[in-house]
């Protein structure tokens, strides 16, 4: 193994914590910065990161290296630590990569085949799981949310169970405990994101995954009208309750941006409908999508803090999404007040 110095000078810990936390929501200077999972931050970005160091400017102060990083937030020992850092050559590689300039539209690659062979194993245990009485409580909070057991069963959802701060060694993979959420894209696993029963980062996904993927990009294939929502929970409930009508997918997160290889799969569609929170990050990624196409609309839940309550309350997704495409094909509520096409 490199030296304890050289494994922490290769990495780019920005990377590292990409990885964990999603795509960083705000930048200063080199530093990315996101909300600090050490102190449960739910307002403002204290947790600021440079590729050799993090440090927490809110109410915890924590601060450290890749190796601290590793020990604090995926329970690591120093000596996993070392080994991750050493045989993350994926990683190392990306760190590379991200070193030179970024296009605005990031490029988007799935994982190696051997992780994805890995992914898949993990993804079928899981979902056996789900189903079996270890997964009553797991399978009680998906039922809860909204979701049938026809959707979760065809979304593939599955559960490792564990106390939420666990990670499992299973299939060569390091697994956080949880909902187990797959990425598919035609025969491609881009990423297992997991949510997590417990804590203050809900969502993690197990290393290795890629980000840049589009969750249930399937949907858009036979539809004219696509509908980004923020989060795979909030798809898959406006799939099952709307499929028929429009194509949903998500990027994962409000923040995250389109890779430019995914753009192909929405030049047919006529109109690009974007439900995000109303909160900072779901304004910023509504701006992405206006400053991205004309075709975007920013459209709001008439009650609820998302999709998931809103339909829970009574809420017809059907009604809202007729509605608001009526309104932004007439142009009349849109802020955008330019509906030429491109
Ligand atoms: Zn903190």
């Amino acid at each position: 193994m490199r030296s304890v110095q050289t494994l922490k000078e290769d990495i780019d810990l920005r990377l590292v914590v990409e990885a964990d936390l999603g795509p960083s929501p705000m930048r200063g200077g080199r530093a990315r910065l996101w909300r600090c999972p050490f102190h449960g931050e739910r307002r403002g970005f204290s947790l600021a990161v440079w590729p050799d160091h993090w440090r927490c400017y809110g109410a915890c102060q924590m601060h450290g290296d890749a190796i601290d990083w590793l020990i604090r937030f995926r329970g690591m020992i120093f000596v996993e630590a070392c080994e991750y850092l050493d045989g993350n050559r994926t990683l190392a590689h990306h760190s590379a990569v991200a070193r030179t300039s970024r296009a605005r539209l990031e490029e988007a690659k799935p994982p190696d085949a051997a992780w994805q062979e890995h992914a898949r194993a993990v993804v079928w245990r899981a979902e056996r799981t789900l189903w079996s009485d270890t997964g009553f409580m797991a399978r009680s909070y998906l039922l809860n949310r909204g979701l049938t057991p026809e959707t979760i069963r065809d979304a593939h959802l599955g559960y490792v169970p564990g106390h939420w701060n666990v990670w499992r060694h299973m299939d060569e993979l390091r697994v956080p405990c949880g909902i187990t959420i797959p990425w598919f894209d035609g025969d491609a696993v881009w990423t297992v994101k997991v949510r997590r029963l417990g804590g203050n980062t809900k969502y993690v996904q197990i290393p290795g995954g890629s980000a840049h993927g589009m969750y249930n990009a399937a949907s858009l294939v036979d539809h004219d009208v696509a509908l980004f929502v923020e989060g795979e929970f909030d798809a898959l409930i406006a799939e099952q309750e709307a499929g028929d009508v429009v194509g949903v997918a998500t990027l994962g997160s409000a923040t995250f941006t389109l890779a430019a290889t995914r753009v192909p799969d929405l030049i047919h569609c006529r109109r690009i409908l974007v439900a995000y929170d109303a909160d900072a990050a779901g304004q910023k990624g509504a701006a992405y999508w206006q400053s991205l196409t004309q075709r975007a609309r920013v459209i709001t839940l008439p009650f609820g803090k998302d999709i998931t309550e809103f339909v829970q309350q009574g809420g017809s997704i059907k009604g809202w999404l007729g509605i608001a495409l009526k309104q932004s094909d007439s142009g009349s509520t849109d802020t955008c007040g330019d509906f030429s096409e491109r």
